[in-house]
């Protein structure tokens, strides 16, 4: 019986061709379907939404192109998983048919039938290679914690979405390794979705899967999923995951839309982490959709972390999740002891406070390890002639190039614009141009002066090392630098907020941040909660030796100790810094109390960006419903332009979620109209942010 599937392609929103493309195929495909079809002289990747028997209103059945094949070889993606991309399309503003094809390993989108089908057997013979059974290497489970038994007791038995607020060191991944394996010995078709923030992240818990479930459920059983990973190797894990033969998916946010048809179990580990929103292309939230696709499929998911997203924390006050805590650190240790520096009793100048010196020679003398936390890359975050007053500008950017000492470079780092240092200020000639302020780089080698005289307890040097983007971007020189750590080999790591994530750094027993007062006064709201984050973060990182943690300390330098922010990580109090957070955001009419988008525009000028961002608001008076909604006048970003493109936003604001849902729904028709205001010429693109994390 001939049919007219209506086939999801890859158009944005904005290309006006609509969310679905209308075939004819002599008979009726299931949806979910993936086809090839003919768009304009191309032929591409489709997935067939549904497929009606007569032709849809509108269409001219006779002109209605054949779909050019169907593949087969595929099962169809699953009603749930179409709901999922239907779903983020909408709430992103962005088309259906964009997230579905955006979601899939690229590899797949080039392939035709014979190929696919090619592809296939080879993998199957690769996966029938490996060993199923494998030896002996399997790990054995530990016997749980009281706190770890009940915590998965309450994952099991929860309705809902669960928090599980676990200290750092508490044992969340036992928790989850043992809430994958019920999942997994219930259904033999059972998969789990693990997603961590970030692609460091990923080799060993995928090291630790393999090791407790290699042997139970055969070397295949595990797959990544990741942009780290060749087009080849996304393919092969997207393909095992999409006909079931993985049973766990371990993956960043793109993991998210993996096609899972027997999907068990989400865990979210970091839930806290800004790395699960995306800043390009459809700005989704990897956890937001955890917990959306959950309900869809009608399974778990669990957010996990020690210093839970305040949206998170407030849902579970509210009781739409679970709350189930960990407090205790595995092996007894306790968190770290807080030592504020008070910098207005300190020398002038002085980049690390004697006490904290001393206290730093100390435990090297001692054969301890020390972390030095500095949230600036480079040598110097600007080169300046004191002459004339010449500093260092990226020419494309209203930013300063940062000063590299390694290679003698300036480096822009928006967009990237590196020169060689010049010998004398380019405005005045003058020689003596130097760096102003203080990065990594400076402090390594600030660190190793400092420290000069100090004798581990062998007698030897002390040895520092850094690790930020800079030292780590090279393929592998991560792993070296971390097994550099692990073995003894360094004794003072001086990083970026890089170092804080995830890592388990045994013998390390004080952390200290240098320069934590910029979050404290930032504008950005979400400040205080990501720098108190990052501080419980790095000091988890202490200690996790219960021989050491006694001593452990956490060293804060501040010139404002009295910042109420600081009471609370002392007494690694979250609960009580998330409950007085809340109150300052629901008094200040901040999310989760107030619900935000962001109306963002590039272009060549200042004023057409904001020309374009202004005639999109007049356009909004005239919806019906504009007055639920709050539109700020557009702004400038703060970096306003970055790679010679100028850049504001425009900041919409409504008191529920439905609302500003409904609001963006009417505005984005009208949105495309605006872009031909003449106000709006050099616009170059726009983009809609909903629940952006940073204003
Ligand atoms: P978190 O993710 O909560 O910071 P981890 O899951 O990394 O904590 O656990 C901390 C350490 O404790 C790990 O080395 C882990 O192997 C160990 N561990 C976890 N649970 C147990 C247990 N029940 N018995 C013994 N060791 C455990
Ligand atoms: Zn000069
Ligand atoms: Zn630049």
């Amino acid at each position: 019986m001939e049919a007219w599937p209506s086939v999801l392609v890859s158009t944005p929103v904005h290309s006006g061709l609509g969310e679905v493309l209308s075939y004819r195929h002599p008979s009726v495909l299931p949806a979910g379907t993936l086809v090839r079809v003919p768009l304009g002289a191309r032929d591409v990747l489709g997935i067939v939404r549904d497929c009606p028997g007569t032709p849809p209103a509108g269409l001219d059945p006779v002109s209605a192109r054949p779909i050019s094949a169907v593949l087969d070889a595929l099962p169809p993606l699953s009603a749930g998983w179409l709901q999922l991309v239907r779903f983020a399309g909408q709430y992103y503003q962005r088309s259906m048919g964009e997230v579905a094809l955006g979601s899939l390993p690229p590899p797949l989108r080039d392939l035709d039938t014979v190929q696919l089908a090619r592809r296939l057997k080879r993998q199957e013979k690769v996966a029938a290679a490996l060993p199923d059974t494998p030896g002996a290497s399997a790990d054995v489970s530990p016997t749980l914690h009281p706190e770890q038994s009940a915590a998965l007791a309450g994952l099991l038995a929860a309705d809902r979405p669960v928090l599980l607020f676990g200290a750092t060191g508490s044992g969340k991944t036992e928790v989850y390794l043992r809430a994958a394996e019920a999942e997994l010995d219930a259904r033999p078709d059972a998969q789990v979705l693990v997603l961590v923030p970030e692609i460091n992240l990923t080799p060993q818990l995928e090291a630790r899967l393999r090791a407790r479930f290699d042997a139970r459920f055969g070397a295949r059983a595990v797959v990544c999923l990741h942009s780290g990973l060749t087009p080849a190797q996304r393919l092969a894990g997207w393909l095992a995951a999409h006909t079931g033969r993985a049973r766990i998916v371990l993956g960043t946010r793109m993991a998210v839309f993996a096609s899972l048809p027997g999907l068990r179990l989400i865990v979210v580990d970091e839930e806290h982490d800004p790395s699960y929103k995306s800043q390009d292309g459809a700005r989704y939230s990897a956890r937001d959709l955890a917990v959306y696709r959950a309900k869809v499929e009608g399974c778990r998911v669990v957010l996990g972390s020690a210093t839970p997203s305040l949206e998170s924390w407030h849902a579970a006050e509210q009781g739409r999740y679970q709350r189930l805590a960990m407090p205790g650190r595995i092996g007894g240790g306790s968190l770290p002891r807080l030592r504020l520096v008070d910098m207005n009793h300190q020398p002038k100048g002085a980049a690390l406070a004697p006490p904290l010196l001393q206290a730093m020679s100390e435990r090297v003398a001692r054969g301890e390890q020390c972390l030095v936390l500095l949230n600036r890359r480079g040598y110097a975050p600007v080169l300046a002639c004191h002459a004339c007053g010449w500093k260092s500008g990226c020419p494309h950017c209203s930013a300063y190039r940062v000063f590299h000492k390694i290679d003698r470079t300036l480096r822009c780092h928006h967009c990237g614009t590196a020169s060689r240092v010049p010998r004398a200020c380019p405005d005045c000639g003058n020689l003596d141009i130097a760096p102003v302020g203080r990065g990594t780089e400076q402090l390594e080698e600030h660190l190793a002066e400092l420290l000069v005289d100090v004798r581990r307890p062998d007698g030897s040097p002390v040895r520092v090392a850094r690790m930020d983007a800079d030292s780590t971007r090279l393929k592998g020189a991560l792993e070296a630098q971390l097994d550099a750590l692990h073995s003894g080999e360094v004794d003072v790591l001086v990083g970026t907020q890089m170092v804080a994530k995830g890592h388990d750094f045994r013998r390390i027993t004080l952390v200290a941040a240098l320069n934590a007062d910029a979050a404290l006064f930032a504008s950005d709201h979400r400040a205080p909660e990501r720098l108190f984050a990052l501080l419980m973060q790095a000091g988890g990182r202490a200690g996790r030796d219960a021989l050491h943690s006694e001593a452990s300390e956490l060293w804060v330098q501040t010139w404002h100790p009295a910042h109420p922010l600081f009471a609370h990580l002392r007494t690694h109090d979250f609960a009580g810094f998330a409950a007085s957070e809340l109150t300052e955001r629901e008094a200040a009419g901040m999310p989760p109390f107030a619900h935000q988008a962001l109306l963002r525009a590039d272009a060549r000028t200042q004023e057409a960006a904001q020309g374009f961002l202004n005639a999109a608001a007049r356009a909004a008076q005239e919806l019906p419903g504009s007055e639920d909604v709050t539109l700020y006048p557009a702004v400038p970003l703060t970096i306003q332009r970055v790679a010679n493109v100028e850049r504001a936003q425009l900041l919409i604001e409504a008191a529920s979620r439905p609302v500003l849902q409904r609001f963006l729904a009417a505005w984005q028709p009208g949105l495309l109209a605006c872009r031909s205001d003449p106000a709006a010429r050099g616009l170059l693109r726009f983009a809609v942010d909903v629940d952006p994390l940073a204003l």
